[in-house]
Parts: structure tokens; sequence; C-alpha cells
């Protein structure tokens, strides 16, 4: 049986920008073949077992024909493979999807056509340029900058009131030669954006008579396009995407990326480009007495789960349900480990006002009864603050480790050069052991060295004062230890 070939637009960059059915397909296709525009997030829904061919062109690596291209998305569909062949934009923009789909139907291979979100209309969206405008624009012509392996426009430019050009930044000065010679005004205003939709969009302005020493000044390469009209202006008063608190500012995350997420979308919703720097990765850890404390759950009067890791990892080995729990009282560490156990169908009977360990115990000891049995789930090498609290108070306490958490120094270098460069303007700590792992990962010396390089943010007062202990003085800390007062932290102080 011959499979499918799919011709699936992945949207401008953004990749919350796929539609559904096109993340569909990614997700389940055999074969994922893929241009060089395509969102590297969309490539992590891809199957692990799928076969991923990148045939983008991309400087320093033997580039694909067209004619490759299309040979190889017929061999694959020949071989039975359902082929996901994802294109930037939309596929029938500018994409040769038309040429893929012909290749096809020559060779009796079934295709469907997904279409994209195209950059012609998302990028200038988001420079906030609507590309028609009552009052400033009522058409509007997509057109490349680029005819025939030449860096030309086509000959006759269509007329619109605003005019969008693909491919078109060796061409400008061809482009705004032909409509000033057919009498556009030089005032005409016009904007070039540069991978638009993603955390690297750049966007520079002018007019038909200063663009291409705007464009000159700013180094401003492709990929880009150029809006020409007077929607352009408009950008003064919409543009957003740029405008967001912390647009411009790049920030390391330290925590674990199992436990980032929500701090690293939190970050990104608000503009910031954020390096995933994580110097701990959680593991499973294998207790002797894990299946032995499970038998005798029912007699504890309270359970701790002390982070959401734990909630995930202790029903990951228990292969039980909540039933395990009837007689016994809950405790949740925060809200986040509360909404893990609530996902599994347990509602926490107490979640601490406080995350420091210290009070946590008090108010533990507060609820219980003076001879109540403890069973406390956490990581292997957790502060033992709760427990010996507990225990001095009389309380009896059981600990089970469910998880381990290992140091990671993979992506060390890439941080230490972007911050060498002077790229980076936060880092960020959310724990005693993410400052400590980093200082051991990046090297106390370097840190030092460039200091006067970034800002750092901590999550709580612990965790500053173990900042401060190594070295590292704070320069912001979140108000009440939680993921949102850490991003408010660093909102407010770049205001
Ligand atoms: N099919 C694609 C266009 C492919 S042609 C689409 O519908 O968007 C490639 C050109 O598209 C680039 O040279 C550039 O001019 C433009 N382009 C693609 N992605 C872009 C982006 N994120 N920002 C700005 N221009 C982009």
């Amino acid at each position: 049986m011959t499979g499918t070939v799919y011709l699936v637009g992945a949207g401008p960059g953004d990749a919350g920008l796929i539609t559904v059915r096109g993340r569909d397909l990614v997700a389940r296709a055999d074969v994922v073949i893929y241009d060089r525009l395509v969102g590297a997030e969309i490539l992590d829904w891809c199957r692990a077992d799928s076969e991923k061919i990148f045939v983008g062109k991309e400087a320093g690596r033997h580039s694909m024909t067209q004619d490759e291209i299309n040979a190889l998305i017929v061999e694959k569909a020949l071989q039975g493979k359902e082929v996901c062949r994802l294109k930037g934009g939309d596929p029938f923009v500018f994409g040769r999807g038309g040429e893929e789909a012909l290749f096809c139907l020559q060779h009796n291979v079934p295709f469907e056509i997904v279409p994209g979100v195209t950059s012609a209309i998302a990028a200038p969206a988001y420079a906030g340029i609507p590309v028609t405008h009552r009052g400033a624009a009522t058409s509007f012509a997509v057109v490349t900058g680029h005819t025939k392996d030449d860096d030309s426009p086509p000959e006759n430019l269509p007329v619109a009131d605003t005019l969008i050009c693909l491919m078109g930044v060796r061409a400008l000065p061809k482009i705004v030669a032909a409509l000033l010679a057919r009498g556009e005004s030089p005032d005409k205003p016009v904007a070039l954006v540069r991978w638009g939709t993603t955390e690297n969009q750049q966007v520079v302005t002018g007019t038909l008579s200063t663009i291409e020493d705007e464009v000159e000044r700013a180094q401003l390469k492709p990929p880009a396009l150029i809006v020409i009209g007077d929607v352009v202006n408009l950008r003064e008063q919409l543009g957003w995407f740029d405008n967001r608190p912390l647009w411009g500012q790049t920030i390391i995350v330290t925590r674990a990326r199992e436990q980032a997420s929500s701090l690293v979308s939190g970050l990104r919703e608000r503009g910031a480009r954020v390096i995933q720097c994580p110097t701990i990765r959680v593991e499973d850890y294998e207790y002797d007495l894990f299946e032995h404390t499970l038998q005798y759950c029912h007699l504890f009067n309270w359970v701790v789960f002390t982070s959401v890791n734990g909630v995930e990892k202790f029903w990951e080995k228990a292969d039980c349900d909540g039933r395990l729990f009837v007689n016994t009282q809950i405790a949740a560490i925060g809200p986040a480990t509360a909404q893990a156990l609530k996902n599994r169908g347990l509602i926490a009977d107490f979640v601490p006002k406080s995350s420091i360990s210290e009070s946590v115990a008090e108010e533990l000891i507060g609820r219980s009864q003076k001879d109540a049995h403890f069973l406390i789930i956490r990581a292997l090498e957790s502060r033992e603050v709760i427990e010996n609290k507990l225990r001095e108070a009389g309380r009896e306490v059981e600990v089970l480790p469910v998880y381990q958490t290992v140091p990671d120094n993979s992506q060390a270098v890439l941080a230490k050069s972007e911050i060498e460069a002077g790229r980076v303007q936060w880092i960020t700590f959310t724990s005693s052991s993410t400052v400590q792992n980093f200082v051991d990962a990046i090297g106390a010396e370097f840190i030092a060295a460039n200091r006067d390089k970034f800002r750092v943010a901590c999550i709580g007062p612990i965790t500053a004062k173990t900042a401060e202990q190594l070295n590292i003085r704070p320069d912001a800390i979140a108000e009440n230890a939680s993921v949102e007062a850490l991003v408010k932290v660093m909102v407010d102080s770049v205001r």
C-alpha cells in the first residue's frame, strides 16, 4: 500500500501557530521531511521512532535540490509510509507545494494539503501591522523578491494598498526603485520583519526614501519580509509582541526541565527569550522498602507530598489508585503539588500557607494528634527540616524517597558563552540546590569574572541566602516564593 503524503503548513515560526490538523499529522507520521523555517519545537511532537529528514538550506550543509526532495517524498510514500512534508508558513504560498503535489500525482501517490498560517500575514500581524485596515488599505498583494534564481522582483510589481514581499531583502533596492519610478510617494511607509512571530523577531521601519539606510544601519539579514503601505504606521499603536514587558531580555532558567515548564511559559508569555540550563535532572530512585511501605500505607495518619515530582513518581511506582489513602490525611506542600494530586483525583486535606520548611512543620504539628504517624514522600536528597521538626514534636515519621536528582551539565557550555557575550540579562534560581549546582557547573570564578553582565533573581529568602553565601548577590527576590512572584519581580524591575 502506498502511503499518503501530507503537505503541511507549519506556520510562520511560533510553534503555536500550526493548525490542529497539522499537529496531529506531525505526531503520527512515519516520516517527517522539513524545511529550515519550521519551528524547532514542532519537531518535538514527532513520534520517537519516526524518521526526521531535514531538506532545507543551511550554511555549510549540502542542500537538496527540489528534484531530490520530490524524489525523496515519493520514495518514502511508495514504501508504504505516511509522509508529513512540513513547510514553513503555508505550503502553497511560495513554498513549492504545488510542484510537490504535481509530482505525487504523476507517481500515483495520494496527497492532501494542510494549509498553514503564512508569514506574509502573520509576521506583519506580530509586528502590529494589519495587512488591511478600514480607511488605510482595502487590498493586499503578496509578491516574491526572488524570481528564477535571481535576486530581483518581478518586472511588474502588483498594485495594491499593501504590498508584501517575501524573499526580498536583497532585492530591496530594486523594489524601492521600481515603486518610486511608477510614482509612489517617497514618504510611503515601509517595514521589514525578520524572524517574525519568534523570539528573535526584529522589525525595521522607514519610508521608501529612508528604508535602505535603516536596513543597513540595523544590519538586517534574511529571512525577512517587506511590507509597504500606510498600514505600517499602525505599528506605533498596535505593536504588541515586541512590546511585552520582558521582550529583549534573555533569562536563564536553572530549574530541572521536569519542573521548569510554568516558569518557562510564564517568562515566554511576557516576551522573554529563555535559555534552559538545568543543572539537575530528576531520575528514578529504587528504594528497597517501597513495596513494603505501600503495604501498610493505610496505617499512617498523614501522608505528606513535598513536590510535584514526588506525586508523579510515587503513583508511577505504586501502580494503584487513591483508595490507598482512605483513612489518611493528605498534605501537599504548595499549590502546584496540590494540583498534581488533584489531577489524580485526590484533594489535599491540607496545603500549608508557607512554603518554608520550618513553618510547614509547625503547621503540620498544629494540625496533627500528638502520636500521629507521618509518611513523607520526597526526593532522596531533600532537606530534612520537616521530618526532624515533626520528630522533635513527638510524631512518628517514615520517609519514602521516590526519586533523586542528579547533576546535569549538558547546557553549561551554551550558558557560559551566552553570558560571556553579554547576551544574558537574568539568571533565575528556584531553590538552594539550583544555586549550588549552577555554581558547580559554571564555576565560581567564571561567575565572579562576569558578574556585572547579568542580574540574579531568587524565588525566596532561603534561595537568596544560599546565593549570597556562594558570592552571588541577588538583585531581586520574589515576594512569596512562587513562580508567579518570581516572574513578577523581573517584570517590575525592567518597567
Ligand atoms: N511558505 C512560506 C514562505 C516561504 S518563502 C509562508 O507561507 O510563509 C520564504 C520567505 O518567507 C522568507 O525568505 C521570508 O521572506 C518569508 N518568511 C518566512 N518566515 C518568515 C518569518 N518568520 N518572518 C519573516 N519572514 C518570513
